[in-house]
């Protein structure tokens, strides 16, 4: 491409460093050397048929193949609502207090349009979620990161740090519990806190709670729970990873009116709306029993503790996940201080592909010794890449 004028880059400086990310080079990788892709997120079985088979009806008999309501079509919301309470507790307005997404990645970049202000501070979880930093960026905020530190066998939240990371310019924290990619999940008392603090200044808080129903050990806390939360939080969910249908791209936003007005503002204008009928099954999805919930956690588990036991056997650290699709390693065991480039060589020495964690991460040095590996695969899958790395 020429073009004359340019003298400048092209990409916009917000955006700059967001080239291509780290999953397109690792997943080119795995395809060009027939190795096992444990590196992004995705499960290797669609979820139930039924939800499949509700898509399929709602196509046939022509709902949603026209742009559906903006805040999204009242049989979900309605779910949505009903969800929140029977699972969470939470009482929301369907009419008012819910907005549909295109995903939980809309969701997240849309409350960050709205909510912040060129200049204003927005506090992250390091390791974060990539599209965090990017949604920061193009709200044109600046990004406050607050490091999980590995303690004994799982990373962990300093308190201390997070207040410390507070200033006059803070408008909010972005949480994410369960945590991708450590696995932690906030316990009671550290929610508390972090509701405590968000209260005492006056914080709003976006919270990313996608692995709701991806708990093993302990449970899922909404934040939005705690006192003096419901009028400052925007939680963010979706369809993608409670019922395995990563491509549908169904999430959604709750919050008070004033809340939900705010990120329908920045939405209406990304996408207006999106998924017409994949809405109507996945309100038919939210509506399945507590069993299914359940298993889906259990059969995750299985999974997780497999793998996990096969790291710990090739000779890596194993942070214990508590939740979500992924076990994150120390390869400093292994004799490795730079996961970069144990990654990249990775492929070639054992048939396994997984992902640096320092991509997600400000202080790359913070990083590098870990590697994130995704359990989300098949059992048989994750027994031939445990076998593999036997050879490690
Ligand atoms: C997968 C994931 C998302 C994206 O969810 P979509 O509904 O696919 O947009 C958001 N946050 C976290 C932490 C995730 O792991």
């Amino acid at each position: 491409m020429t073009i004359k004028r340019a003298q400048r880059p092209l990409l916009n400086r917000r955006l700059d460093g967001f080239g291509t990310t780290i999953f397109a080079e690792m997943s080119a990788l795995a395809a060009a050397t027939g190795s096992i892709n444990l590196g992004q997120g995705f499960p290797d079985t669609d979820g139930p048929e039924e939800v499949r088979e509700a898509a399929v009806r709602a196509l046939r008999d022509g709902r949603g193949n026209q742009y559906p309501p903006g805040p999204g079509v009242p049989e979900l919301r309605q779910a949505i609502a009903a969800h929140q309470a029977a699972f969470h507790g939470l009482t929301v307005d369907p009419d008012r207090e819910v907005l549909v997404t295109a995903g939980a990645t809309e969701a997240i970049a849309a409350a960050l349009l709205a909510l912040v202000e060129p200049g204003d501070e927005v506090i992250a979880l390091e390791p974060y979620y990539d599209s965090y930093a990017a949604g920061i960026a193009m709200a044109g905020g600046t990004r406050v990161p607050v490091t999980l530190r590995p303690d004994g066998d799982r990373f962990v939240l300093d308190l201390d740090e997070l207040r410390a990371a507070v200033t006059g310019r803070t408008r909010l924290i972005l949480l994410n519990t369960p945590h991708n990619p450590t696995g932690t999940v906030l316990s009671r008392a550290e929610l508390a806190a972090i509701a405590e603090l968000a209260v005492e200044r006056d914080l709003l808080v976006v919270t990313d709670e996608v692995y709701e129903h991806l708990v093993f050990d302990g449970e899922h806390l909404p934040l939005a729970a705690f006192p003096g939360m419901r009028e400052r939080t925007v939680t963010i969910s979706s369809a993608g990873k409670t019922f395995s249908f990563t491509g549908w791209k169904v999430g959604w936003v709750t919050g008070t009116p004033e809340l939900v007005d705010a990120v329908r503002t920045a939405k209406q204008f990304l996408t207006y709306v999106s998924a017409g009928p994949f809405q109507y099954a996945v309100a038919e999805a939210l509506r399945l029993p507590a069993a299914y919930f359940t298993g889906l956690a259990d059969d995750l588990r299985a999974k997780r503790d497999l793998l996990s036991a096969g790291l710990a056997e090739a000779g890596f650290r194993v942070f214990r996940p508590a939740g979500t699709y992924f076990v994150t390693t120390d390869i400093t065991p292994l004799g490795g201080t730079d996961g970069f480039a144990f990654c990249r060589e990775l492929p070639g020495r054992a048939g396994v592909v997984a992902v640096p964690n320092a991509v997600f991460y400000d202080d790359r040095a913070a990083g590098a010794p870990y590697v994130r590996w995704a359990f989300c695969k098949k059992l048989d899958v994750l027994a031939e890449a445990v076998s593999r790395l036997k050879n490690l």
